[in-house]
């Protein structure tokens, strides 16, 4: 297992959505030797339009990535509420519930679009394994040895799991997810649909006073293109096992919708073939250490915020940020780099994901009493209040 590579920087990273990419390129452009491990076999499309904001605004522009983020922008102009006989209660060009406020410098950008942008930043120098993923690590006082489920073995100095809120990396060395995902209420589905509502970059809220199938929110993407269809569901069990499989899934989503009117029998018909379909509950992650020996959590993996905190994009490229940053500062060290990325980051996080837990402003358009009562001004359903942006922004990026 002898390598060319200076002792402490062989590093791999399980995951290549967000956190991954984004700490592969900062590793490699401070001279470590990466490799990324994805378990699909190209990086995965789909999931809804995300928010980079605050402080990771200055994160993208350190990578050099801002400008292309802005290119590929959800540009929406703003949104409309309408109720259960499809009548607009409520219309706005200040802000959408996915977004937030238009008149600030935040990025909504679909996920797929971003780690895309995030992978070619990272260049040649990061190895890509796709269709792969960690079977078993083996952590000796030298290095960390990986197995992988595709059969190989390779040696490491340094593991991160940047494999998202079910992370595997945390399951191998923290135990079972139950004991670090928090359920919050509500499961999310998602989408993409041709735009055959006609909407021009705009949104809308679908609201249908049913906490089990609680609405739907589309919205133009790719220069109105396309659709993105997100629908909401209460009381979904989640120790139902036939609920892991997707068709089980739309099935779900389908019997719950199947008495609702407005556009979503046209929009269902398209969620059967949609390439791209993502179902999950909301959870948060919560671990008392992010590191354990070589091994180190990014991102969703280590502390997701939920989809509504609005948060878990920021959170994960500035998580990479600070987690490389640290790493480069200790010299590839480990335990001096983890322990300072930590006591750096976690503070900000913790605020962060409390986020999720404010009442109004959700970010996804719907507890079931904002369904039931129109809201009377922006600020009741859209992420609108100065305290939510006061903790987006209130992090400052070091230089490493
Ligand atoms: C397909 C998809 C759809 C999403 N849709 C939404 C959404 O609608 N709303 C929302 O708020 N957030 C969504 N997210 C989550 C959102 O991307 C994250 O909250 C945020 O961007 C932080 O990103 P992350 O890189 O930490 O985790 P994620 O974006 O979840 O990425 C984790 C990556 O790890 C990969 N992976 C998982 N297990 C393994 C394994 N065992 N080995 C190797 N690789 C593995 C996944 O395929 C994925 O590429 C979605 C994520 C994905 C992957």
């Amino acid at each position: 297992m002898a390598s060319d590579t200076p002792a402490g920087k062989r590093v791999l990273i399980s995951g290549a959505s967000v956190a991954g990419p984004a700490l592969a390129y900062w590793l490699n452009r401070y001279g470590f030797h990466v490799t990324v491990v994805e378990r699909a076999p190209g990086l995965r499309p789909g999931g809804q339009a995300i928010d980079v904001r605050g402080t990771a605004i200055e994160a993208a522009a350190r990578m050099g990535v801002l400008d292309e983020l802005r290119e590929h922008a959800t540009d929406l102009r703003g949104m409309s509420v309408l109720d259960a006989d499809g009548n607009e209660t409520y219309s706005t060009t200040e802000a959408t519930a996915s977004g937030g406020r238009l008149d600030r410098d935040d990025v909504e950008i679909l996920r797929d679009d971003l780690a895309r942008i995030l992978v070619g930043a990272g260049g040649s120098g990061v190895e890509y394994l796709f269709d792969d993923s960690i079977a078993a690590l083996d952590e000796r006082p030298e290095e960390i040895r990986v197995r992988f489920a595709g059969g190989r073995e390779r040696a490491f100095d340094i593991v991160v799991g940047a494999d998202g809120v079910h992370s595997h990396t945390r399951s191998l060395v923290f135990g079972p997810e139950e004991r670090h995902l928090r359920p919050l209420a509500g499961h999310l589905g998602v989408w993409t649909a041709p735009n055959v509502l006609d909407l021009d970059r705009w949104q809308l809220a679908y609201l249908t006073g049913d906490p089990d199938a609680s609405g739907c929110l589309a919205m133009s993407v790719r220069k109105n293109a396309e659709l993105r269809v997100y629908v909401g569901l209460g009381g979904v069990d989640r120790t139902d096992r036939e609920l892991r499989d997707p068709q089980a899934q739309k099935r779900l989503i389908a019997e719950r919708y199947a008495h609702v009117g407005w556009e979503m029998p046209r929009l269902l018909e398209y969620m059967w073939e949609a390439p791209d379909f993502h179902f999950d509950g909301g959870a948060q992650v919560h671990l008392d250490a992010w590191s354990s020996g070589r091994v180190v959590l990014l991102g969703d993996a280590g502390y997701c915020g939920s989809p509504s905190s609005g948060q878990g994009t920021s959170m994960a490229l500035v998580g990479a940020y600070v987690l490389a940053g640290e790493l480069k500062a200790a010299d590839g060290d480990h335990r001096a780099a983890f322990t300072a990325y930590e006591r750096e980051l976690r503070d900000w996080v913790t605020a962060n994901q409390a986020l999720a837990h404010r009442s109004a402003g959700s970010g996804e358009y719907g507890t079931a009493q904002e369904a039931a009562e129109a809201p009377k001004d922006a600020s009741e359903v859209l992420n609108l209040s100065d305290d939510y942006y006061a903790v987006t922004d209130g992090f400052a990026l070091r230089d490493y």
